[in-house]
């Protein structure tokens, strides 16, 4: 029955002219409705069962109407709430996402003492791909590297694309230790992956992390766990690039710019 609703006043791609045609459609239908049920029935006016049929009619149409909107509506609500936290080219979260469960869990962090680590990653090279293959395969490679990380993590991990080629990755209850072994993970994951692309061409690329946690340093907010992990990732940059590189206490406090 649900579905029936659904796909009566749920016709996929919502447009303002297809809403006033479902509306048109149900007010027209609803007295034609009662039409042909007094027909069926063969009642008339003068039946004694006629009103309380009329209004039977007139409460169950109007709940099943009523029910089918409001669930129309909460569909394309969940739908556009979701997409408002997702990066469209990876599915991965995105930035808006990542802060609001940072604050989530650094109040956690706070209250609790329970630590979090947090991963900077960046593409190497990641503009020569695009140079070289053309922009379209370095969204195929940025979605390739996304769910590789995707797969990497624990379900209570938080993935983000927070760049054009950079992911951020919040770790609740992690410790640095933990961190790095994720990220050493990820790196090789990636480095040792072919990507294939359209054309049935292989390529391979290279990611470098800086991974910080409130092990190493008690950051007084979010953001400078977020900077020192990004300083990480500066110094991992500057050293060389394709590797992992832990924040050292100073990083919150380096303004550097970070790649
Ligand atoms: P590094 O190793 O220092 O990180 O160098 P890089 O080339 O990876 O970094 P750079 O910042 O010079 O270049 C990033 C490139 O990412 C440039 C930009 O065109 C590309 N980019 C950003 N967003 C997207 C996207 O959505 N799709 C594609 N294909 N490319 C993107
Ligand atoms: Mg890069
Ligand atoms: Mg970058």
């Amino acid at each position: 029955m649900l579905s029936i609703i659904q796909k009566l006043f749920c016709l996929n791609e919502e447009s303002r002219f297809q809403r006033a045609a479902q509306a048109f459609l149900l007010g027209l239908c609803a007295p034609l409705g009662w039409l042909a049920i007094t027909h069926v029935l063969k009642i008339t006016a003068t039946d004694p069962v006629y009103e309380v049929a009329l209004y039977s009619y007139i409460t169950i149409g109007s709940i099943l109407a009523m029910v089918g909107f409001a669930l129309c509506i909460s569909r394309s609500e969940e739908h556009f709430a979701k997409m408002s936290l997702l990066d469209p080219l990876t599915e991965l979260y995105n930035s808006r996402y990542l802060l609001s469960r940072a604050d989530q869990e650094f109040s956690v962090f706070e209250r609790t003492g329970q630590t979090m680590a947090l991963l900077m990653a960046d593409i190497d090279h990641f503009k020569y791909v695009n140079d070289r293959f053309g922009h379209a395969v370095g969204d195929v490679v940025l979605q390739q590297v996304a769910k590789i990380m995707q797969s990497s993590v624990r379900k209570a991990d938080i993935v983000a694309r927070v760049g054009g080629e950079e992911f951020a990755l919040l770790l609740p209850n992690s410790t640095t230790e933990g961190a790095m072994i994720l990220a050493e993970r990820i790196r090789e994951k990636i480095e040792h992956t072919p990507i294939l692309l359209p054309d049935g061409e292989a390529l391979n690329v290279k990611i470098s992390l800086g991974v910080s946690s409130t092990e190493e340093f008690v950051p007084q907010v979010f953001n400078e766990l977020y900077e020192s992990a990004d300083n990480a990732l500066y110094r991992a940059k500057r050293d060389g690039r394709n590797r992992v590189v832990k924040a050292v206490e100073t990083d919150p406090l380096t303004n550097d710019v970070a790649c």
